[in-house]
């Protein structure tokens, strides 16, 4: 028997146990077995907790795998040892345990950098959904607080792609829940970037969109300044202003797990491991990494970036290429779909682009209901249906399914 520890039960690491099943039955094989070490029971759907009720976006991973055989360790780990093969791990009642495998996958995403400054610990985001949920509980007690100035005044902090969506939906958000104290009219969100535009991560393509959609939401926007303290009541930034808000979200800055510094190997700027085109661990033959991890090629002169679109195929090429190396059989270079992006900004609609220099596609309600497919359709594994996951869990297929009308 040989085993594969997947570490980490986000989108890459579930794709990429599934894919490794699926490979093997397709060889016929049965002498693997496939194992996923990740701390919580379920398979966060982390794009979608910007959005209301974080705490819904969830799927239990044991509806996903435990129809394909998948073991499944729910414990934290701590350490990778290459030489040995093993890996260190923390149960959740804290016992340690150690994993030997034949073949590792390490797909255990990254985490919002949260910055140094006075204040900090005040600060909210929606990185996780512990923080998210928390995040949405502290706004549905605002009406509870006296009122005052900056009660329903939302300060997010970076303008990039979570910023905007935190922003644009926090506008409707905020509303929802100081209508029923008569305080809708003093909502207000203001977006506070380092940069000199808002979205400068995706270039110049879809911001006459993002500036339109600022616009009609009323989301201030305070470019060229960031934040230099915090407080419990509100913000001061770095060209002097005070701004009197009760919520205030981080969300600049994203790095790859720090489990990635345990692998002895070459990383990027974002903490990303050197991978081949097959998502092996350069000069790491026994180590794949798959999703926010790792730093695989999308296309020639692209990396991908840390995103579901290319987490999902890295998994499924990952788990493809781990099984058919300890079968002997062919690996697969890592093709994703062409890259696209669909920003999502509120009751504004969203903007949908095509490319890596982001032509825009679709605007307003046509590409929000392209957000809905992405969010509530697309990312989402099918549960209790073996057959169907290993369909999808097949590299040559495409993360996008037929394109499936939403109800209205
Ligand atoms: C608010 C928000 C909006 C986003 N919007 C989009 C979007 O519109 N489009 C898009 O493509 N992407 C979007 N993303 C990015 C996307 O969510 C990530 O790129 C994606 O989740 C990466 O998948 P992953 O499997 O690599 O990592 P994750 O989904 O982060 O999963 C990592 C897994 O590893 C586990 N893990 C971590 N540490 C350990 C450890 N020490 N031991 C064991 N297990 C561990 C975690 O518990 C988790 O199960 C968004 C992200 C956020 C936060």
């Amino acid at each position: 028997m040989s085993n594969i520890l997947v570490v980490g039960g986000g989108f890459a690491g579930v794709w990429s146990a599934a894919a490794a099943v699926r490979a093997a039955r397709a060889a016929g094989a049965s002498e693997l077995t496939v194992t996923l070490v990740a701390p919580g029971d379920d398979l966060v759907i982390r794009p979608r907790l910007y959005q209301a009720d974080p705490d819904t976006m969830r799927v239990p991973l044991d509806r996903v795998l435990g129809p394909i055989g998948v073991r499944r360790v729910a414990a934290t780990v701590t350490n990778i040892d290459t030489a040995a093969r093993k890996v260190s791990a923390v149960e959740r009642d804290g016992r340690p345990i150690e994993l030997g495998y034949d073949r590792l996958v390490l797909a255990t995403g990254s985490q919002l950098v949260r910055p140094d400054l006075p204040g900090a610990e005040h600060l909210h985001d929606v990185d996780t959904m512990p923080a998210a949920a928390a995040l949405d509980a502290h706004l549905h007690r605002l009406p509870d607080r006296p009122d005052g100035p900056g009660r329903f005044t939302a300060v997010v902090v970076g303008a990039g792609f979570t910023g905007l969506e935190v922003a644009t939906e926090l506008v409707e958000r905020l509303r929802a829940i100081a209508e029923p104290v008569g305080a809708a009219g003093s909502v207000r969100v203001v977006l506070v970037e380092r940069a000199d535009v808002v979205g400068a991560e995706l270039g110049a393509g879809p911001r006459p969109q993002i500036l339109k959609a600022l616009a009609e939401l009323g989301v201030e926007e305070r470019v060229g300044v960031s934040v230099r303290e915090v407080r419990p009541d509100g913000v001061t930034l770095s060209d002097g202003t005070e701004l009197p808000a009760a919520t205030v979200v981080w969300s600049a800055g994203v790095l790859a797990s720090p489990l990635t510094a345990a692998i002895p190997a070459g990383r990027d700027r974002l903490g990303r491991l050197e991978v081949d085109e097959y998502l092996r661990v350069v000069g790491v033959p026994e180590v794949y990494a798959a999703g926010d991890t790792a730093a695989a090629v999308a296309e020639e002169g692209h990396h991908v970036m840390q995103s579901c679109q290319h987490a999902l195929p890295q998994g499924r090429f990952a788990g493809h290429n781990v099984a058919a190396d300890l079968l002997g059989l062919p690996a697969a270079p890592f093709a994703p779909d062409p890259y696209v992006t669909c920003l999502d900004l509120g009751a504004a609609g969203a903007v949908f682009t095509k490319g890596w220099d982001r032509a825009v596609e679709l605007t307003e309600q046509e590409a929000k209901q392209r957000k809905r497919q992405v969010n509530e359709v697309w990312i989402y594994p099918p549960v209790d249906d073996a057959e169907e996951l290993l369909r999808r869990a097949d590299y040559r297929t495409s993360t996008r399914q037929p394109y499936i009308p939403l109800p209205a």
